[in-house]
């Protein structure tokens, strides 16, 4: 059952081949007998079963959705009323929300059965799940390795079919860099598609949820469900939202594809490039086009980024003060160290890290400097991609600099760490959407394609995944051990 794509689940609840109670309990058997991959932090057997029922008795009453009984799970960065919602910070481990963000109130609405609440990156701030405070998921293609991050946990629950489908959210990567490290597709949506309410901030005008599912069938799926304006949230955009499964099979005859010089150089490995290039000829196969189009300001993207993203993480931080949400230390002698206590002990290393680095950045006498410059490379690198889409329909490149890597590799040295996403990045701050998608193998490791459209583009994006996987099977693949 849990090799079924969300379609064949939909239609087995159905035709009654299995019940929404069957199918969840056989997840939720599967988290119990994986649980060495650390992929949950908080699995909701209760509430799930209780889900799982009603979902049956909707099912049984013919009025259900595609996503009704089939068990999902969320990233821990989503607010879910009752259940504890930690953000991978030892800061919100004791955290239950008093509300549902609205991504958790539509699969709700829809139907979908929450098995639980999936590992990440401490605030989402890591490319590999080593910030978590519950220690790091583990890839399931390979087990001494990182999943990637932020949404390290999300990858893995797909991969190792610990959830039929998942959520993550992408601030600089932390979608589409998961799914290519453990071989999944996900999707990160253009900068407002998603709302953002009731997702716990990161950096506010770069996060973006999105979904994280085997196939782009699937995808389009949770998208349908994920996608729309919400009043909650002041930048979610006002636009209506396709039929995502709709335009999947659309001809990709006549395509244009663009591909940035810079994104292959030479510093691309050699392995990757030639696994991408097979990738782009599968679709001039299908009737694309493909050109060469050059972005010269994304060298700037990390730079840019690491100020932009610090600078916002150490305002939306601030409200975890040992007062209001979360952890407080153990008799404070006052209120100052009330504060500076909480803090010290509730965030991780990595986290002080941007705070203090944002701190400094938005300080009077070095704002000019770094923020405001920042931003002005941002609109440079937005200019850029506008210039380079007006030419092409979407741009294809890599999501990774190279396979998972190891355990522990890269902890030593936050440069090296940041330099993960430096093919990720950029497409955050210009706001559009990206999807990754499984394109091969390099040391039995997956490698992901990057598609990058114009703004509100995902169902083409989908679109142009669907087809690639009609006449591919790298998303087919699973981790031995884990079938
Ligand atoms: N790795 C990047 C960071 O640490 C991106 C994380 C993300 O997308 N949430 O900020």
């Amino acid at each position: 059952m849990h090799n079924l794509s969300l379609t064949q689940l939909a239609a087995g609840l159905r035709s009654k081949q299995f019940s929404s109670l069957e199918l969840t309990q056989s997840f939720l058997n599967r988290i119990n007998s994986y649980q060495q991959l650390n992929a949950y932090v908080t699995v909701s057997s209760e509430l799930a079963l209780q889900q799982a029922e009603a979902a049956d008795r909707r099912l049984a009453s013919g009025d259900a959705t595609p996503l009704t009984g089939i068990p999902l799970a969320q990233k821990d960065i989503f607010c879910t009323q009752g259940i504890k919602t930690s953000c991978g910070s030892k800061m919100l481990d004791n955290f239950i929300a008093p509300y549902n963000a609205t991504v958790i109130d539509h699969f709700n609405q829809a139907g979908a059965v929450m098995l639980g609440k999936l590992n990440m990156d401490e605030f989402a701030m890591g490319s590999s799940n080593e910030t978590s405070f519950y220690g790091p998921s583990l890839n399931p293609w390979a087990t001494d390795c990182v999943p990637g991050g932020s949404s390290g946990g999300s990858a893995v629950a797909v991969a190792a079919r610990l959830a039929a489908a998942a959520t993550g959210t992408d601030t600089g990567g932390s979608i589409r860099q998961p799914a290519a490290h453990c071989g999944i597709t996900g999707l990160k949506p253009t900068y407002g598609r998603v709302s953002r309410y009731g997702m716990i901030a990161y950096a506010s005008s770069l996060d973006q949820g999105g979904p994280m599912a085997r196939s782009a069938e699937d995808a389009a799926l949770l998208m349908q469900v994920m996608a729309g304006f919400d009043s909650k949230d002041s930048t979610s955009v006002d636009q209506s939202v396709p039929d995502y499964s709709a335009s999947l099979n659309d001809s990709l005859q006549g395509l244009k594809i663009g591909l940035p010089k810079e994104f292959f150089s030479s510093d691309l490995d050699s392995r990757m490039a030639s696994t991408l290039l097979a990738a782009v000829d599968e679709y001039r196969k299908l009737g694309a086009e493909v050109v060469e189009v050059s972005m010269p300001t994304l060298a700037l993207a990390i730079p840019a980024y690491y100020v932009i993203a610090s600078a916002e993480c150490s305002s939306n931080l601030s409200r975890f003060d040992g007062v209001r949400f979360g952890y407080r230390c153990h008799n404070p002698a006052d209120l100052t160290d009330l504060y500076t206590r909480s803090r010290g002990e509730g965030f991780g290393s990595e986290v002080k890290r941007r705070i203090l680095m944002g701190t400094y950045a938005l300080s009077a006498g070095y704002y000019d400097a770094y923020y405001l410059k920042a931003q002005q490379v941002r609109r440079l690198i937005s200019e850029d991609f506008k210039r380079a889409l007006n030419e092409v329909d979407v741009l294809m490149g890599p999501v990774t600099p190279s396979p998972a890597f190891k355990i522990g590799e890269k902890t030593g040295d936050p440069v090296q760490m940041y330099l993960s996403d430096i093919y990720t990045i950029a497409i955050n701050l210009a706001g559009l959407p990206a999807l990754a998608l499984p394109a091969g193998f390099i040391d039995d490791k997956p490698v992901g394609l990057q598609v990058i459209g114009n703004y509100f583009s995902e169902a083409k994006l989908l679109n142009i995944g669907h087809r690639y996987q009609q006449v591919t099977d790298w998303h087919l693949q699973q981790p031995h051990g884990f079938e």
